[in-house]
């Protein structure tokens, strides 16, 4: 879907509004002052699109009343745009780059994409946990380059870089997180909070798996330090694969990132990864021609759409007093945040 279709489906601020209201209300309107699910639409020339009364706490509200895309001077259609730039680019955006396209101040539109990662971290928070076979991978990233000017840094452990683990389902989702090392302290509960006990592992040779595979139904390591990467199906490929996304985004887009939102990118990709599912399709090209093979294929943009704005009640902004966005503080759980 490109920009002219994304338009012709959200020709108004009104259509925009039936969105929010068929992903938010899945079961009709929900008061979001005290859970009543009667209410009644309040029409007529001074009221507010979208307008409605409890009938039990006859408090008025509307579908974005407790979300952060209420009591902001943004449209709908501005975050619709903002969601697209966001779930549709293969390695992220930057607030500049929306904030030109919005015709938005950069610090309103670093807030608005603040927000959507928030909810992708909300998205990932709501996965559960992983099954079947996981592979497990761990990998420092970011801080100084291999080499500059002449000097070569040292890699990994002990260094300015920063730890992200992955716990990645064979054709289905990944979860991941920055660490603060890869010892067994930090591992072990990261793994334990996203991957089932009936799981079967698959990591590399890293002392902290095999410490931690007796909680799990099995595990079987390849060992990269002896050049073997894959053993049949054995191997953690799909989480190095991950992670060489992850890269790729900071490395393209993000130029500087704090430790603090190393776990908001890291949330970003991972949201990013999980709109895709397996499907069967017959290879009509190449050596292996009319033979099925499981391909990930990426959701409907409006399934993307719903996945992100799902999570949105409990989480609010406020519009400060020199015309920002506040981000409140956030009663879902957003890993530290
Ligand atoms: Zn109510």
């Amino acid at each position: 879907m490109n920009v002219e279709h994304l338009r012709q489906r959200f020709p108004d601020e009104q259509s925009c509004r039936r969105f929010f209201e068929t992903v938010l209300w899945p079961d009709g309107p929900v008061c979001p002052h005290c859970h009543g699910q009667k209410s009644w639409r309040i029409d007529g020339e001074s009221a507010r699109d979208g307008l409605l009364e409890c009938a039990t706490c006859r408090q008025q509200f509307t579908v974005t009343t407790k979300t952060p895309f209420h009591a902001t001077k943004l449209t709908l259609w501005m975050w619709i745009q903002a969601m697209y730039s966001l779930v549709n680019s293969s390695k992220g955006v930057s607030s500049v780059y929306v904030a030109n396209w919005l015709g938005v101040s950069q610090k309103t539109a670093w807030r608005m994409l603040h927000v959507l990662r928030l909810l992708m971290a909300t998205y990932q928070h709501s996965i559960p946990k992983l099954s079947g076979i996981v592979e497990l991978d761990e990998k420092y990233i970011g801080g100084k380059p291999r080499y500059q000017h002449g000097v070569k840094h040292k890699r990994g452990r002990g260094t300015a870089k920063s730890c992200v683990a992955t716990a990645v389902q064979r054709q289905g989702p990944v979860k991941a997180a920055p660490v603060v090392n890869d010892s067994l302290k930090q591992i072990k509960p990261f793994v334990e909070q996203r991957v089932s006990s009936q799981a079967h592992l698959m990591t590399d040779e890293h002392s902290v798996y095999r410490l931690l595979a007796p909680g799990f139904a099995d595990h079987q390591a390849v060992s990269h330090g002896k050049k073997e990467f894959a053993r049949g199906p054995v191997h953690n490929n799909t989480a190095e694969s991950f992670h060489a996304t992850l890269e790729r985004a900071l490395q393209g887009v993000y130029h500087y990132m704090s430790k603090l939102h190393l776990s908001l990118y890291t949330t970003e990709a991972a949201f990013r990864w999980n709109q895709r599912r397996p499907v069967e399709k017959t290879l009509t090209r190449g050596h292996n021609k009319g033979q099925n093979r499981i391909v990930m294929e990426r959701l409907p943009l409006l399934d993307q759409f719903a996945n992100l704005l799902r999570y949105a009640t409990g989480t609010q902004l406020r519009r400060s007093s020199n015309g920002g966005i506040n981000i409140l503080p956030n009663p879902l759980p957003l890993f530290g945040l």
